[in-house]
């Protein structure tokens, strides 16, 4: 699983308007167990054999029980069903692994996010599952730890292996801030064995910064090729309508379901009874991974927000600028816009206009912490921050410096 996952899952689409959202999605957390020893990970570093499992029978009974809508992306019928993403820790681990993907792809689809480091799995994936029924694999690199373990060559040969039979493969290499300076020599080496490293913005705290939010322009000037890659961020949706918990949902290694991987609502378990929501509800943590922005129900304005935010994080300043213009120009109470607008306006030498901006946000919702941590900053010529927060409030970011509350 990637540095990225561990936090967010992956895989985040453009906000969508609801006739285009994706397939209903349940994302499986089969163990937190992992084979790797990633130095940037939280999760274990236990490798023992999984013994918490789930019967894939309840898990099909879950997905039989909220039929997933016929049509939602305009897909065939046969392309209904849910989407089933496998992932941990590390989910080749998980005993049956490969019986379990064939028991799914019958009636639903999977994706898979793995380090591909088991590499009889691997082969056993590749011969007996139907590429057609996989969306995805995110293989992660960590190339450290693949150096460490001496399983470069094997990890080229099973991308390989997987790519030959028609799975789409998409290898992703978190830039991590100590791997970011090797990162373009790692892409010309492993595209000389055929395989295109994804740079994938790490997703947390390192030397007290907090990233991506913190990439310096050398960063954003790789993401500048991959924005859909670089756009991934922390998003702030506290208070705006979710399907978390209806069309896109967690399940634990114990079979208990979460509301999604950032509100922990308790939904049930499936060795006993879930209550999947039955109408979008307001999302009440602070910190939502990436797929959030696939469920959300965004208004116009907080759509040119959210935009205004993938700009500015892979280096479009004027895109990013734009954006956020067209949020005020939607709604007035965007103080959200006001904030970032500031930040794009000190970061071009123009501290007057910045702190009048900051001022009107702080007119429009007092007291906000960030909001006045910034002004705070932009007197003594420190860099303000960015707000994430995609339905200002008063309550504000509980953590000014980090423009991330949680
Ligand atoms: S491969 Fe394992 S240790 Fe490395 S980030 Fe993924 S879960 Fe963590
Ligand atoms: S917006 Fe909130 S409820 Fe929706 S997926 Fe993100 S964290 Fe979950």
């Amino acid at each position: 699983m990637s540095a990225e996952n561990v936090a967010s899952q992956g895989g985040c689409a453009v906000a969508t308007k609801q006739n285009s959202r994706p397939t209903n999605n349940l994302m499986w957390n089969m163990t937190r167990k992992c084979n790797f020893r990633c130095s940037y990970c939280y999760f274990p570093h236990d490798a023992s054999p999984v013994t918490e499992t789930v019967p894939v029978d309840r898990i099909l009974r879950l997905l039989e029980q909220n039929p997933s809508q016929v049509g939602s992306r305009g897909e065939a019928a046969d392309r209904a069903g849910w989407l089933v993403g496998l992932t941990g820790g590390e989910p080749l681990l998980y005993p049956g692994f490969v019986d379990i993907c064939r028991r799914l792809t019958r009636e639903h689809r999977i994706g898979l996010d793995s380090n591909l480091s088991i590499s009889s799995r691997v082969r056993e994936f590749a011969e007996q599952i139907d590429p057609a029924r996989v969306d995805y694999i995110y293989a992660s690199l960590h190339i450290e730890e693949r150096e460490r373990v001496k399983g470069v060559e094997a990890f080229i040969a099973n991308v390989v292996l997987l790519q030959e039979r028609g799975f789409r493969v998409v290898v992703n290499s978190v830039l991590h801030p100590t791997l970011v300076d090797r990162f373009p020599g790692d892409r010309e080496r492993f595209a000389r064995s055929g395989v295109t490293l994804v740079p994938r913005p790490f997703k947390g705290e390192y030397s007290g910064r907090r990233y991506p939010e913190a990439y310096g322009p050398e960063v954003r000037a790789i993401f500048a090729d991959h924005p859909q890659a670089g756009s991934k961020m922390v998003y702030n949706f506290k208070g705006v309508p979710c399907y978390g918990g209806m069309r896109f949902t967690r399940l634990e290694p114990d079979g208990t379901v979460l509301r999604c991987s950032g509100d922990k609502t308790r939904l049930g378990n499936v060795l006993d009874d879930v209550r999947l929501n039955s109408a979008p509800q307001p999302c009440t943590v602070t910190k939502c991974p990436c797929r959030g922005l696939d469920w959300v129900v965004l208004s116009p304005e907080q759509e040119a927000f959210v935009d205004g935010l993938r700009q500015a994080v892979i280096g479009e300043r004027s895109a990013a600028r734009q954006a956020w213009e067209r949020c005020l120009t939607a709604g007035s109470e965007m103080s959200n816009a006001l904030c970032n607008l500031a930040v794009l306006d000190w970061e071009e030498g123009e501290c007057p206009r910045a702190r009048a901006g900051l001022e009107r946000a702080l007119e429009v919702h007092p007291g906000h912490q960030l909001y006045t941590a910034n002004l705070e900053r932009i007197q003594v010529e420190t860099a303000p921050q960015l707000s994430n927060e995609v339905a200002p409030n008063d309550t504000g970011c509980r953590h000014p410096g980090t423009g991330v509350s949680d």
